[in-house]
């Protein structure tokens, strides 16, 4: 379970730019919303501030009902997917996945089981003692799901996350992200370019630009198909 609400959301970074300006949006459990906007017009940091990977200047973020704003990152039950994967190049694809779970010490046999799960939903078996400079894109992608899944946050963030693929494994780990979200009945929050993603996969589509949500709506009602 979890619904989002963004209540007079605001960003003022440290050298006074306002990246993002009175956002208001309430999201609902196991919505699959998507950001969509011109490079700068506020995604990333909305994101961040969701995440607690960045302090919110104004305004409320309340997750189930619950004000998170001065919440620890660790605390708040999201993980958040970046385009570049952030792997740690000398763990393993396990370690990799088992690093936040041991963060948290989390007991040994647990971690295991919950790797080993995500390993097998993100067809990641085989590749569990490699490094992530012996995959291929695609794979390190998978292993940075793997990274968020096993910890079951109710609200997953994903920044462009195929946004480093080449066409067909985009294809490929789009049909991926929507079983995801089938399965795990998680909550997500999706940037994006690729119009394709939008569509396919969002719930509803969030339109920014400087700093301002300028359009909230289904994929059908937006893009104006059938
Ligand atoms: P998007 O994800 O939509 O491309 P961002 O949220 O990354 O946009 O950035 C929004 C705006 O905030 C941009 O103009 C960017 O230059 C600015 N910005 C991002 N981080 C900082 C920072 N640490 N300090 C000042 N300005 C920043
Ligand atoms: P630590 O890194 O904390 O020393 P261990 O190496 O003792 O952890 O591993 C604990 C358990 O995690 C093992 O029993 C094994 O099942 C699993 N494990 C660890 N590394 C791998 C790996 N590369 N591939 C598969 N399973 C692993």
């Amino acid at each position: 379970m979890a619904s989002l609400s963004l209540k007079g959301i605001q960003k003022v970074y440290p050298n006074g730019f306002q990246a993002v300006k009175d956002f208001n949006l309430d999201i609902e459990d196991k919505e699959f919303i998507i950001f969509v906007g011109p490079s700068g017009c506020g995604k990333s940091t909305t994101l961040r501030m969701i995440a607690g990977l960045e302090d919110i200047s104004g305004g409320t973020l309340e997750i189930d009902g619950k004000v998170m704003n001065d919440v620890e990152p660790k605390d708040r039950d999201i993980a958040m997917v970046f385009q570049n994967y952030a792997l740690y190049p000398h763990m393993t694809v396990y370690d990799n996945m088992a690093f936040g779970l041991k963060l948290r010490k989390v007991p040994k046999d647990e971690i295991d089981k919950k790797v080993r799960e995500a390993a097998r939903i993100l067809d990641l078996e085989k590749l569990l003692d490699r490094k992530p400079k012996a995959l291929s894109g695609g794979q390190r992608q998978r292993v940075a799901m793997g990274r968020a899944i096993v910890r079951n946050p109710k609200v997953f963030l994903m920044d462009e996350p195929l946004s480093n693929l080449d066409a067909k494994l985009r294809v490929q780990m789009r049909i991926e992200i929507s079983k995801l979200h089938e399965n795990l009945g998680a909550t997500i929050i999706y940037v994006t370019h690729d119009q394709t993603e939008a569509m396919t996969l969002g719930t509803r589509i969030v339109v920014m630009k400087d700093g301002v949500v300028q359009q909230v709506d289904t994929p059908q009602n937006l893009y104006n198909t059938p």
